[in-house]
Parts: C-alpha cells; structure tokens; sequence
C-alpha cells in the first residue's frame, strides 16, 4: 500500500514539474511573438519601399532629411552650393546616411538616458512602449529615427529627444550646441517639421509640444547632463510652443518646390548672411533670376 502510495507522490511530483516547464516554455513563446504596433509595422514597410524605389532625387539621394530641408530656409543658395561640395567630396558617405541601416545603427546607440523616466530599449521595445495602452509612465527617448512620405518624397528624421504616452506624443526636444545663446526660426521650423513626422508616423499629436534648448557648450553629453542636474545655470536657452500642424505642412511644401525643380535655388535677401558666407565670390557670379523673399 505504501508503495502505491509512494509511486502515486512521485507521478503527482513529476506531472506538477511538466506543467510548470510547459507553462516557462509557453510564456518565453509569448514573449517572442511580441505584438508590434501597426504603425511601427507601416514604418519598416516603408523603409523597404524606399530603399527599394531607387529614387534619385537631386545630390544622389533617395530621402530628404529634415535637417537639410531646415538649411533652406537660411539661404537655399548656400544650401545648394554645400550640397554640391558634399556630394563631390563625400558621395558614397551621403548615400550611407540615407540608408535606414545606418540611422538604425545610430539609434541603437543613443537610445540612452536623458529624463528619469526613461529606459534603455531596442528599437522595437521603444515602439511597444510608445503605444502601449496601459502603461503607467511615459516613456522618453533619445536620437528617434522616422520616415514619412510626403507628395511622393520621402522625408526622414532624426529627433534629438522625443517623450511618448500611450500612442500620444508628448513633446520633441532639438538640442542646438553654440558659441552663443540663440535659437533662430530655422530651429522653429525644425522641430515643427519633427512633429509632423510624428503626426505621419500615427502619432497623436494633439498636446505635442516642441521644444528647442541651446546650449554654450562644445561638448554635446556634458552640456545635456548639466542641463539634467542643473536646469537653469543659465548656460542654455530654452523656447517650447505647441506644434503647429498645418504651418509645418506649409513649409515642407514650399521646400519640396525646389527638390520637384519646379524652381531655381533662392538666394536669402539679408545681406548680412551674404557677408559671412564662405561662397559669397561664387554666388556674385552666378546671379539668381528669381530673387525672391524666403518664407520666413
Ligand atoms: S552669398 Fe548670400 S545669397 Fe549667396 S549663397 Fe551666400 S548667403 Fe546665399
């Protein structure tokens, strides 16, 4: 009788022991067949369309960045003419940067810390976290990598800081490191054009605030730490307003113009720029028919 008994136990033991290894191996399943959020999923979909397309648009590229689109509005000319010099001296590096390959690169690393609350993450971690509908806190990254295709070109982006909530963006943050406290309006326009990547990422964008921070400080990771311990030592510059939808839709429009060749490159009517830029010799010489005023 004992011995049944005895027998009984250990077939009980065993059976409790393989439903607890079943149950681990379920849950690790689960945890690998993680739900990716669909606009996450529409966004490596278009990544792949993109490199894929094999646009070439002017200067060799197939994407547009938001940082080079904010050069135009200081003076399309010199923009152009800096595009021109870069492409000469560094094609096969412009192309690279065009490629998500690199900005997922970028974006693994800096994917660091900058607020309290923020985590370190994979990039498909940041997106889960990003849309999550329950979660307690907001999640805060840095260097967020994105692409969007706007009037049939595609714009990319990579936004210094962004704080997300449950499918809501929070705010953008753009960092500006200069000899002297100034943000200008390309800095505006800049991190208004980021809140429309996040609106054409699926975003909701309705309480996005922008936020610009100049710091006098060569040195990128101290100035940002400072700024994290000591907010307002008075060695940055803060301005923050509410994104504006279709001002940032205004602007890309009239950028995009000149990538159509629908015009020439502008030439910026302050004569100011004019006196401290490194093509000034070039630019007398080769005068622009439609000299007219840049939208800013
Ligand atoms: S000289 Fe003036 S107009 Fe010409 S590229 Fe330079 S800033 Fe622009």
């Amino acid at each position: 009788m004992n011995k049944i008994k005895k027998k009984t136990k250990v077939k009980r033991l065993i059976n409790t022991k393989r439903r607890s290894i079943i149950k681990r191996v379920k849950k690790s399943i689960l945890k690998s067949l993680k739900v990716l959020p669909q606009p996450y999923v529409n966004l490596l979909n278009l990544y792949k369309t993109a490199m894929e397309s094999g646009t070439q648009l002017r200067f060799g590229r197939s994407t547009i960045p938001i940082s080079r689109i904010v050069n135009q509005f200081y003076c399309e000319q010199k923009f152009e003419f800096t595009e021109q010099q870069a492409t000469l001296l560094n094609n096969e590096a412009i192309k690279l940067s065009d490629s998500h390959e690199l900005s997922k690169q970028k974006g693994d690393e800096g994917h660091t810390a900058d607020l309290p609350f923020v985590e370190h993450k994979t990039e498909d971690e940041i997106w889960i976290a990003a849309f999550q509908k329950n979660r307690k806190i907001p999640v805060s990254i840095r260097e967020f990598h994105g692409l969007f295709k706007f009037d049939g070109f595609y714009i990319n982006g990579s936004i210094d800081s962004a704080v997300f909530h449950q499918g809501k963006a929070l705010s953008v943050s753009e960092f500006k490191f200069r000899p002297s406290l100034r943000l200008y309006d390309t800095d505006r326009i800049q991190g208004n054009l980021y809140g429309l990547l996040l609106q054409n990422l699926g975003f909701d964008t309705s309480e996005l605030i922008i936020r610009l921070i100049c710091f006098n400080s060569n040195d990128r990771e101290v100035a940002l730490l400072t700024n994290k311990y000591f907010p307002d030592d008075g060695n940055s510059l803060k301005e923050e307003f509410k994104f504006n939808s279709s001002e940032a839709n205004d602007k890309l429009v009239w950028a995009l113009q000149y990538w159509k060749s629908e015009r020439e490159a502008l030439k910026t009517t302050h004569i100011g720029k004019c006196r401290k830029c490194e093509y000034s010799l070039n630019c007398r010489n080769n005068k622009n028919p439609l000299q007219m005023e840049l939208p800013l």
